[in-house]
């Protein structure tokens, strides 16, 4: 490794930072500290000016302190976050380093600053928590090409100054009034909602938790040994981590903690931490410097996989960090009662670590439907709303916040009249879920007695106490893809029979439906490279994947027929178009049936087997695939979006094709029409059955089976109690013959006249 005296970028950069810290711990006002400070890195860096913007209310970048701009140009000069080249620094919260900064299409002029003499320009932002405080500039009035080192070393210093920002710099000596007037207006801030529900509560910003009191080291050596020890630590701790016999039994934290010892002992970042700290700094805000270069690399990132591969990365830098600070508790970190827990992203076990009790929501700028932390969030039932452009800008911590996760939909500091309106709905919802709780022990029959079985989806063991809670009659869905994709790593046929096993340990005598892996498509497995496809939804996916690769499909049925023993298997194969894929989907199974009688172990004494109708074709061939099946189950969602053409992510395709068009409702008849005549087991296992007015419409048809998240059981329980069915399915056979593209304002109106609960 590069020494430090072998470097006379570092050696300057050490004196600057000495200097700054002599400023910092010296007397004198915060205005007179930052004016002091300007000065220095101007020197330091031989430039003309050196100007500090910070960022206020409403994304304004104020001047704060400048050496060489016009003095009365401070607090009076602002731009917008995005205006000019200061303010692209900000938007981008990257550097830049331009020699000839007026030829620059973004250059802004202000006239009020003087600036026009100056030719180059690097700027870099304040970063802090993944949030952009403000920028430092410096300009040379020649054409100068600014070295990597000096960006660095201002990036460096950029550092120092955040943490003067967090210590409340702009209270001290901005205009109040100004934040003020701003910050006192509520915000109405738009997202994608992942995990529904309402919620009302005081945001707390996740990346706080970390204040470091000590920025600067001139003790390299010594702070290498801190970082090399609090490595050591963290290694144990993960060690120990991964032993517990309370974490064994959450599979999905075990397979995180797995991904994070992996990169603990990534070289390339111990290495920059270490060119870190021979810049001048201490070990923490070393570790803390590398990880705000990771994360403007995150933002950058294209592949989804990537970024929540680094998301993981970002926990453990935290946890890094905690070790070096003094401790580290591992879970159940303490948050005030009704915490908005605000993030720029969030990974699944910084999520599990905090009380479940007081997350009232989560508000996340980045995050996805398939991200870890939403599968976590669902299954805790924690309303989860990503997306939400400029949150972190906008939110602090303290403010009051609203989480209208059903549409996506946040408000900042509300006024007494929202909150008012607010507490209406969430009294509505909490009346509601204390009804469905009640619900739970009573029967799933309509008003003339006729039983229906409502049955859950689930893909986390999380999920599995939902069994219990809701009353749900079994697991009418169990997507095997989600613990595949919260894994680093292929899970071998061990890992996963100990984890089937602990799936059915939970269901105790209630039934599972195991899907094999629906994988390819959206749902990418960090370890299978399947390659770019134009049609990801119609490619190869599923068991197409699995007939291609038949290795990976029988370690999957290896593990499930050991993990059940003796006890019944139900296998579900998705995405079967034609019966001879069925045919030699069912050879696998039968082959690993007889291994490992072979091998004389215990093998299910009954094997139950089903596929999913997802692809219309199937339902064209349903003479021959009914007597070899044992229960067939629509997939609703891939079903609609093959009948329709419309692909289900496209929002621009979103509200056109609706499942309760007659197209959809004459398609599901004819398959319950079929399979009642043959006597096989039929449900519906996509979002439909889970959509009150829509499962009224399936029992219309005759099926009586539906399979849901946990959050729809008491809705759908509801509704279905309160149905006289006897008299929808007359009304609703008439409507399946009409030319409307969609059927559900009829029956919106026949809920209402017959009282039934949608
Ligand atoms: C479906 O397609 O309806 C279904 C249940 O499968 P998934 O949503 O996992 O594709
Ligand atoms: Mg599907």
């Amino acid at each position: 490794m590069t020494t430090a005296a072998a470097n006379p970028g570092w050696v300057g950069a050490r004196r600057l930072l000495r200097q700054l810290r002599d400023i910092m711990a010296g007397q004198g006002s915060a205005q007179e500290q930052l004016d002091l400070i300007v000065t220095l890195i101007a020197r330091e860096l031989v430039a003309e000016v050196c100007s500090i913007y910070l960022r206020r209310s409403g994304d304004v970048l104020e001047l704060f302190a400048t050496e060489g701009l016009r003095a009365d140009a401070v607090h009076n000069t602002r731009l917008m976050v995005g205006e000019g080249l200061v303010g692209f620094v900000a938007a981008q919260a990257m550097p830049v380093a331009l020699a000839d900064a007026q030829k620059h299409d973004l250059f802004a002029y202000r006239p009020e600053t003087g600036e026009e003499r100056y030719s180059s320009l690097m700027g870099v932002p304040i970063l802090r928590g993944g949030r952009v405080h403000g920028v430092v500039v410096i300009q040379n009035q020649t054409a100068r090409e600014y070295a990597d080192e000096e960006v660095e070393t201002l990036e460096t210093t950029a550092m120092v100054l955040a943490e003067m920002v967090a210590g409340g710099l702009i209270a001290e000596i901005g205009d109040a009034r100004y934040d003020s007037e701003e910050a006192a207006l509520p915000q109405r801030l738009e997202g994608t909602a992942l995990s529904p529900g309402l919620a009302k509560g005081i945001a707390v910003i996740h990346q706080q938790r970390v204040t470091i009191d000590r920025m600067l080291s001139d003790d390299g050596p010594r702070e290498e040994a801190r970082v090399r020890v609090a490595l050591e630590a963290l290694h144990i701790q993960l060690d120990a981590a991964l032993d517990r016999p309370d974490l064994s039994a959450s599979g999905e934290h075990r397979e995180v903690l797995e991904a994070f010892r992996m990169f603990a002992e990534d070289r390339g970042w111990v290495r920059r931490i270490n060119e870190a700290i021979n810049q001048g700094l201490s070990a923490e805000a070393a570790v803390q410097r590398v990880q705000e270069e990771t994360r403007v690399r995150m933002a950058q990132a294209s592949s989804g996989l990537l970024r929540e591969r680094l998301l993981d990365f970002e926990e453990l830098t935290n946890r890094l960090l905690r070790q070096l600070m003094g401790g580290d508790e591992d879970v159940g970190l303490q948050l005030p009662e009704h915490t908005v827990l605000v993030a720029r992203s969030l990974g699944p076990a910084e999520l599990l670590n905090y009380e479940a009790g007081a997350l009232s929501a989560v508000l996340l700028e980045e995050g996805s439907a398939n991200a870890h932390a939403t599968i976590v969030a669902r299954a805790l039932d924690v309303p989860l709303i990503g997306r939400v452009s400029g949150l972190l800008s906008r939110v602090d911590t303290g403010d009051e916040v609203l989480v209208d996760a059903a549409n996506g939909v946040v408000y900042l500091r509300p006024g007494d009249e929202l909150t008012a309106n607010f507490d209406v709905a969430l009294e509505a919802q909490g009346a509601k879920q204390e009804a469905y709780r009640s619900l739970r022990d009573v029967p799933t029959e309509t008003k003339e007695g006729k039983r229906v079985s409502l049955l859950l989806n689930a893909g986390l063991l999380a999920d599995m106490n939902h069994l219990d809670n809701t009353g749900a009659e079994g697991v009418g869905l169990y997507r095997t893809e989600i613990p595949f994709m919260m894994r680093a790593t292929y899970p071998d046929v061990e890992a996963q029979t100990t984890f089937y096993a602990r799936v059915l340990d939970e269901a105790g005598d209630k039934p599972v439906v195991f899907r094999t892996l629906d994988i390819g498509g959206d749902k990418a497995l960090p370890y299978l490279q399947s390659g770019a496809e134009e049609n990801p939804a119609m490619g190869w996916r599923a068991t197409r994947i699995a007939l291609d690769r038949p290795v990976m499909l029988r370690h999957q049925l290896r593990a499930l027929i050991y993990a059940s023993g003796r006890r019944k298997l139900s296998v579900m194969f998705p995405m079967v178009a034609q019966v001879a894929e069925l045919d030699a989907l069912r050879k696998l199974l039968d082959l690993e049936l007889e291994r490992a009688t072979g091998l004389g172990q215990d093998i299910p004494d009954t094997v139950r087997v089903g596929v999913m109708m997802e692809v219309p074709a199937l339902a064209m061939q349903m003479e021959n695939l009914l007597p070899r099946i044992d229960f067939l189950s629509v997939g609703s969602n891939d079903l609609v979006q093959f009948l329709f053409a419309s692909d289900r992510g496209n929002p621009r395709l979103e509200g056109r094709y609706d499942t309760l068009a007659p197209a959809v409702l004459n398609f599901l008849k004819h398959v319950c029409d079929e399979c009642r005549a043959a006597g096989t087991q039929l449900t519906v296992c996509g979002e439909m059955a889970g959509d009150p007015v829509a499962a009224m419409a399936l029992l219309g048809l005759g099926y009586e089976r539906l399979s849901m998240t946990a959050a729809s059981i008491g809705p759908v329980k509801a509704m279905v109690r309160s149905l006289p069915l006897d008299e929808l399915a007359p009304y609703q056979s008439r409507l399946l013959h009409s030319s409307a593209s969609s059927i559900r304002r009829y029956l919106q109106g026949f809920a209402r006249d017959h009282g039934v609960e949608v």
